[in-house]
């Protein structure tokens, strides 16, 4: 066996290397630096302005990584929905499932890019009032499945409108 004494020195030596000279650093120094520095900036994990705040990502997500907050001014998306809240997703309780995107009525419904996503969502800008006009091409019983986890059923309700004219 090892000389205790020897593998003491030898865990001294390459830790005094490692701050002295950074080797064995998976980071280099510049993305070091600029992570100190502050200059690296969070992806964002939601479109504000194009997000219905239905709580559909909330309600699904498996470990609660997505909370609701209030709006200081509801907004009236299109007539008959008025959104009051808008998601924040916390990163260190995610576990990147993708329910949160996948159940997100502008895609579950409509087809289109959601407006939440665990990396980032990336520049999502469909103009929300068309796109909720649109028909809804998928089956009543996968249209019911979804509606449970949103909260204001209000998309639901305005395509049922819709059919019944
Ligand atoms: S991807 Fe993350 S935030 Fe989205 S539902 Fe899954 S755990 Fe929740
Ligand atoms: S499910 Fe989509 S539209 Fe609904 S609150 Fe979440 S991000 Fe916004």
């Amino acid at each position: 066996m090892k000389n205790l004494g020897i593998i003491f020195l030898e865990g001294v030596y390459s830790n005094v290397k490692r701050i002295l000279f950074a080797s064995d650093r998976v980071t280099d120094m510049e993305l070091r630096n600029k992570i100190l520095n502050g200059e690296i900036v969070p992806t964002d994990k939601v479109a504000e302005v194009p997000c219905i705040g239905c709580s559909g990502c909330k309600n699904v997500c498996p470990t609660g990584a997505i909370e609701m907050v209030s709006l200081e001014e509801p907004v009236e998306v299109i007539e008959g929905i008025i959104k009051k809240e808008k998601p924040e997703l916390n990163t260190l309780k995610c576990v990147h499932c993708y329910h949160c995107h996948d159940f997100c009525p502008l895609y579950a419904l409509f087809g289109e890019a959601g407006t939440i996503h665990p990396n980032d969502v990336g520049d999502v800008n469909p103009d929300i009032k068309e796109l909720l006009e649109k028909p809804v091409k998928i089956s009543e019983d996968k249209i019911a499945y979804i509606s449970k986890f949103l909260s204001d059923n209000a998309v639901i309700r305005k395509r049922e409108d819709q059919n019944s004219k």
